[in-house]
């Protein structure tokens, strides 16, 4: 699937639509973006079908959005239908996933969540379990929750109670990220961040990436800051 993440001064739906078409050849099963809006709160918009389906339903009712997520989704767990569609929300996470997570059964028994879930999918089984591990620190909390999974993934997280942030980590799916005066942006390729970035580093494996409105900062699983290796594009798109 394709993932994107903005946040910065830009409006942040139009940044995520044009980022999701350009992905859209990593996935053409359904597409959906989550927003914080101007009051902090968390709007979602999914759509089965094509990323212009999406951007017909978000462009009859713009949300004005500063912070926000986009996926489209290749289905490997449930059907192509608007609930299984990316974001996954449970509590207070918010979360976008490209891969699969393979003892998704066993997260499921582990923290009781059969009954709960709205969707046949493994990532909401995955935004289920953060949002039992989560203790109000990102770090520690995404720590934890990654040694409770197996598999591939590139998450973005959005947590309800930390607006305007955008946290993400990956084991095997790609994701780049970078920042400029136009915003800070992680995304599943280079193509969707090059219209922005000519600089860009490639988020390394069992590291914690968190965007904020002009920085993609990285940090060590256990919460210490570390400076990513930034690399120039040389090409364009
Ligand atoms: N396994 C997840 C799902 O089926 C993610 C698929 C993807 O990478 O698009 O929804």
């Amino acid at each position: 699937c394709g993932i994107i993440g903005y946040c910065g001064p830009l409006d942040a739906q139009t940044v995520l639509l044009n980022g999701l078409t350009q992905l859209e050849y990593r996935g053409y099963d359904s597409a959906g973006i989550a927003l914080f809006d101007e009051n902090s709160k968390i709007h979602f918009i999914k759509k089965v079908g094509k990323v212009a389906a999406l951007r017909k339903v978000c462009e009859e009712d713009p949300i004005v959005s500063h912070c926000g997520i986009g996926h489209t989704r290749w289905a490997t767990h449930g059907g192509v239908t608007s609930e299984n569609a990316h974001p996954h929300v449970a509590g207070k996470v918010t979360m976008i996933h490209n891969g699969i997570i393979e003892n998704y059964h066993a997260l499921t028994a582990k923290y009781h969540l059969e009954g709960k879930l709205h969707s046949q999918t493994d990532t909401e089984v995955a935004a289920a379990t953060l949002n039992e591990i989560y203790n109000g620190d990102p770090f520690s909390s995404i720590h934890e929750f990654l040694r409770q999974l197996e598999g591939s993934y590139a998450f973005c997280i959005m947590f309800e109670d930390r607006p305007g942030e955008i946290y993400a980590v990956r084991n095997v799916s790609p994701l780049v990220a970078a920042y400029t005066a136009s915003g800070a942006m992680i995304a599943s390729d280079l193509t969707a961040l090059l219209p922005y970035s000519k600089k860009y580093f490639v988020v390394p494996e069992g590291k914690i990436v968190q965007l904020t409105a002009y920085h993609a900062s990285l940090y060590e699983l256990d919460g210490t800051k570390v400076e990513p290796e930034i690399l120039e594009a040389s090409w364009n798109t």
